[in-house]
């Protein structure tokens, strides 16, 4: 059995990648051992924030969170008709909320750096920011209105995803666990011994790439979990959603659903593959997420989580070929959701002429080789 391209990797990016390489006329399989749920892609809130999430020294990552910003609304509607399923326009627009004096100068020295930066910003005083979003708790002292960044349902987004891999003529299989990958013949092995070849191997594992048997040895230490508890909130009927557009605080972020569902995330932890919710981790989102919210208190809690994104050492992804015939596309580690546009054009361009974009080759992966 033989395939133009194999992907190791049900989630997001693996999708995504499959779903281009099928329009670029690859012949298609996508190997995860799970069932979409236990992803992280499953897990995200979505956000699609690179100017909220834009930090002090990562110059280079914030272009590509841009450009792939850039390239959703077109992913999206193209998706929508391949799958057939309508992914929902989000209202546009994330807030960043102060709620005390040191978190306001905090925001501040933020906000002269993303202007310093050329991006789009606009400063909310506190009342701004309450009559934007009158249930925010009175303390709120300002805010960036990042007008431009957004959300979407990832979990949307994968079924969709698999539905335009499979319409395109690509092939998905669960349970099917990569035992060994093998270069520069590409080959992977799967639990059962069967053999499958293939033109080129991505490892597209999420926080598992650098475990798949047959990786080189410095992907286990570029790539590791970061435990992520995240919640999801129903207002009963009788209630309104207390919230309308995505708000964060240094803590927190608050993500409304067109369905009325809220995404209360996320805890950012160092436990391994470790993916137990703890009463410490829902505590404290639900602090944070009253005071930024008091209404949160009247809504259902309807789903604990906890996901595990693959992190880097330079928070950035690993995007390129590792070994003759292996192909690296995994560590988006908080921003695998807002990468799947940009990371599945380029790769699905290296699989099928052997170049990548000149906007990926600052992700080699090869830099942690050293
Ligand atoms: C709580 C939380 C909130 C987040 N919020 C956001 C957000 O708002 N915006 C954003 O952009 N990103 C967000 N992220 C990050 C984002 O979810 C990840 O970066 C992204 O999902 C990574 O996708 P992936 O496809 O690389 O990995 P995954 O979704 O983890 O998929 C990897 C897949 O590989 C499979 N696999 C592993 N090993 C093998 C093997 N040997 N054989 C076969 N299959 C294998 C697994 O079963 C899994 O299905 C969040 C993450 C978490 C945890």
């Amino acid at each position: 059995m033989s395939y133009d391209s194999v992907i190791v990797g049900g989630g997001i990016i693996g999708l995504s990648i499959g779903w281009r390489a099928c329009q670029l006329g690859l012949s298609v399989l996508v190997l995860d051992r799970s069932n979409p749920p236990n992803a992280a892609s499953a897990v995200a809130a979505g956000m699609l924030a690179p100017v909220t999430e834009a930090t002090f020294g990562e110059e280079g990552l914030l272009r590509l969170n841009l450009e792939s910003a850039r390239r959703w609304p077109a992913f999206a509607e193209e998706l929508s008709f391949s799958s057939g399923m309508h992914l929902a326009d989000h209202e546009r627009g994330i807030v960043h909320i102060a709620l005390d004096r040191d978190q306001a100068e905090a925001l501040r020295r933020l906000y002269d750096h993303q202007l310093s930066l050329g991006l789009e910003v606009e400063w909310l005083s506190s009342i701004a920011c309450r009559r934007l979003e009158p249930g925010l708790h009175p303390s709120t002292r300002a805010g960036i209105l990042a007008r431009n960044d957004a959300a979407v349902d990832p979990r949307r987004v994968v079924e969709a995803l698999q539905s335009a891999v499979r319409s395109g003529g690509g092939e998905i299989r669960h349970g099917a666990e990569v035992t060994e990958v093998e270069g520069p013949e590409p080959r992977v092995r799967l639990a059962g011994e069967r053999v499958i070849s293939a033109g080129s191997v991505v490892i597209a594992a999420g926080p598992w790439s650098g475990r798949v048997p047959g990786v080189p040895a410095y992907m286990s230490k570029a790539i590791r979990p970061v435990k992520g508890q995240i919640l999801r909130l129903r207002s009963p009927a009788s209630l309104p959603v207390p919230v309308s557009r995505v708000l964060r605080t240094e803590e927190i972020y608050l993500v409304p659903r067109p369905d009325g569902e809220v995404v209360l995330g996320a805890t950012v932890e160092e436990k391994g593959f470790d993916t137990a919710p703890t009463a410490g981790g829902v505590f404290e989102l639900l602090r944070a997420g009253d005071e930024l919210l008091p209404g949160i208190r009247e809504m259902e809690l309807v789903e604990v989580r906890a996901g595990l994104r693959p992190g880097t050492p330079d928070n950035a992804p690993l995007l390129g070929p590792i070994a003759p015939g292996l192909i690296a596309a995994t560590g988006h580690y908080r921003n695998g959701v807002l990468l799947a546009p940009v990371t599945a054009d380029g790769i699905a361009e290296l699989l099928a002429k052997g170049e990548l974009p000149p906007e990926l080759t600052g992700f080699d992966p090869q830099r942690f080789a050293r």
